[in-house]
């Protein structure tokens, strides 16, 4: 199953993953917003440090761009230990977590991205290390082949997840600490946007930061992607300076759309106001029309338009509101039925 959710695929460039890695921030105080979630991981990191002990293991869930992996970089950072990258379908093999888990020193963290993607024999396997510290290995082959237990040095598992509900409830179960991230408002945006352009070497007016910001679906990773490029439009047709109107500009050339919704929540909103009347309609019947799967738009795309005030969640289904309408340029409430699957 591939499936590498990607918001906003058409700014997003391979490069701007090195980008991420510079502009990501190293300690609480750089972290912006998720005010609570923030300050409750203070409060237990300060305490295991205290202790002595390794942080309980910290699952984080929410969609793409909101600051997981940033999160578990922090987390690590904080606590002055190794941090271990790795991601669930990159492990095919109890082997190769083994060969991961043997290796950590005492108190490390280890995150797994898209744990939700995780095989089942792996994720079987990691149960007796989160829980005992304890994992089985297999020496030697055939006849004289025997499993013998090893102790591994405590550690922290930090797993992230776009799809909290794919998740087992065994695997679950075992993390003693669990936080959803949610959507940022924009003036939090306007904030990681100036603190990126500082790093970045580039001077943005208050104007043009609050424009990028409401451009950004509430997601940083792609508030620093739309910075990245309209730093170039100010470079190549503007001063070099980002002021409101080379950002009006760039953002028009690059198709960003005015409330910074993407080419997929306005394709689900255009199918439930075009196809269905402007809903009820049930989340399959979406997925089926829009080509992408269910467990995907409830998990990644609705919230944000649930959030924004597009959509609604009824009990018999799913609504396009009013504001969707107006967003769409229809209009409000005209019986649109007119191609019908
Ligand atoms: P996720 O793992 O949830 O997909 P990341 O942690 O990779 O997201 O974040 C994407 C980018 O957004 C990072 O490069 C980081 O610089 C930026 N970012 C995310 N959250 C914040 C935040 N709260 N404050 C500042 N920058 C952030």
């Amino acid at each position: 199953m591939e499936e590498n959710i990607n918001i906003r695929k058409d700014i997003i460039t391979p490069n701007d993953k090195e980008f991420e890695k510079q502009l990501r921030p190293l300690s609480f105080s750089d972290f912006k917003g998720q005010k609570q979630l923030i300050e409750n991981l203070v409060v237990f990191v300060t305490a295991a440090k205290q202790r002595g002990e390794s942080l309980d293991h910290v699952l984080l869930h929410g969609p793409p761009g909101l600051g997981k992996t940033t999160l578990a970089t922090i987390i690590a950072n904080e606590l002055q230990v190794n941090l271990r990258v790795t991601s669930g379908p990159v492990l095919d093999k109890p082997g190769d977590l083994a060969g991961l888990l043997t290796n950590l020193q005492e108190g490390d963290v280890l995150f797994i991205d898209e744990i939700h993607r995780l095989s089942p024999v792996v994720e079987e396997y990691l149960y007796s290390a989160m829980e005992d510290f304890q994992i089985d290995i297999m020496i030697d082959k055939g006849p004289s082949a025997r499993s013998v237990q090893l102790t591994l040095n405590s550690f922290t598992l930090i797993g992230a997840t776009t799809r909290s509900g794919l998740l087992t409830s065994p695997l679950r179960a075992r993390f003693g600490i669990k936080f959803h991230l949610e959507y940022y408002d924009y003036e939090v945006l306007t904030g990681i946007v100036k603190r990126s352009a500082s790093i970045l070497n580039v001077k943005i007016d208050e104007e043009a930061a609050v424009e990028i910001a409401k451009r950004s679906r509430g997601t940083p990773r792609i508030a620093n992607a739309l910075l990245r490029r309209i730093r170039d439009y100010a470079q190549v047709k503007g001063s070099g300076e980002i002021d409101i109107d080379i950002t009006r500009y760039g953002l028009k050339a690059l198709n960003i759309d005015q409330h910074g919704l993407d080419e997929m929540d306005n394709k689900i909103l255009s199918v439930i106001i075009d196809k269905f009347s402007g809903g009820p309609v049930g989340l399959n019947t979406i997925s089926t029309a829009v080509g992408e799967e269910s467990g995907t738009i409830e998990e990644v795309y609705e919230p944000f338009l649930i959030k924004e005030g597009y959509l609604k969640r009824t009990p018999r289904g799913r609504e396009a509101t009013e504001h969707a309408y107006k967003h769409l340029g229809k209009q409000f409430g005209k019986n649109m039925q007119d191609s019908l699957f």
